[in-house]
């Protein structure tokens, strides 16, 4: 007997989850070796989907968060490893999802790709309780994250990234080893979290002044961050380049010296 098509609207709330399966083994392993080179506490797995990747976790680490917004995957997530101890299936939102509360842990995941910015960034806010992290990212998207300051990849997000981590590309994954095959490529992405700027109280604050100084990106910084240091801005040395020309240690510096304008200005 034929198996059941799948209905129309799980395959349109699939494609609206990004919801694109992993489905070779040499991958997988590669993902969770990476991230699990030895045995770890705990993986917080974004986006476990039917637990291809899962599998390959929990033969690394001790316990296993599967963090998952499809209520039907969550359920057969549950059924599928229900004699395997150490995994937590959580049936939520990540956006939504307090991820510093299981503590210290390897963050991983075949990330849904209409989130990914956001995902990163709740990421990079574990700030000391990021161990590391390994997620499969659009390709350009993992260009972007690595990308040299003075090229035009460079942008907010690779500021965040190099700012808390060392991001890396460990290697590319092809449509093909997806099901159903996403219609861009992909690549592994690994962050290794390395000790913020040592007088940089509230990275909050600088992350704010980040996203001003990209908030055009073709335009200079002087164009983009006028309009909140005021006159001062037409001054500094860097006013002609455009951000993404700096990089995070030079936008640190002049941060450093911006202050905010006189209102009267
Ligand atoms: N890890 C699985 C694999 O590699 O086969 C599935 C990866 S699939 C690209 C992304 C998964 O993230 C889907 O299972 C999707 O339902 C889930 N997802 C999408 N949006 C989410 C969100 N906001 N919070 C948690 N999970 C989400």
């Amino acid at each position: 007997m034929a198996p059941n098509p799948t209905p129309v609207a799980t395959r349109r709330s699939g494609r609206r989850l990004g919801q694109h399966f992993l489905n070779r083994r040499n991958i997988l392993e590669r993902l969770a070796e990476a991230a699990c080179p030895g045995p770890e506490p705990l993986v917080v797995e974004i986006g476990p989907g039917r637990g291809a990747l899962t599998e390959f976790l929990l033969l690394r680490a001790a316990r296993v968060v599967a963090i998952e917004i499809d209520p039907r995957l969550a359920e057969s997530l549950r059924e599928r490893f229900r004699d395997v101890p150490g995994l937590t299936v959580v049936e939520a939102d990540v956006l939504k999802s307090d991820l510093s509360q299981w503590g210290p842990a390897v963050v991983a995941g075949n990330l849904p790709y209409y989130i990914t910015s956001p995902i990163l960034e709740r990421i990079f806010a574990l700030g000391p309780l990021l161990r590391r992290a390994v997620v499969l990212t659009q390709r350009e998207v993992a260009e972007r994250l690595t990308a040299r300051p003075g090229t035009r990849e460079c942008g907010y997000l690779t500021v965040v990234a190099n700012l808390f981590t060392a991001p890396e590309i460990l290697f590319p994954v092809p449509p093909g080893a997806f099901s159903p095959p996403p219609k861009v490529e992909s690549a592994a992405v690994r962050f290794t979290p390395r000790p913020p700027a040592p007088d940089l109280a509230a990275p909050a604050a600088f992350l704010e002044f980040v996203g001003r100084a990209f908030q055009h990106k073709r335009k200079t910084l002087r164009n983009n961050l006028q309009p909140y240091y005021g006159k001062q801005a037409a001054a500094w040395p860097e006013a002609r380049l455009r951000a993404e020309q700096l990089s995070v240690e030079q936008l640190l510096d002049l941060y450093r010296r911006a202050a905010p304008a006189d209102p009267a200005e």
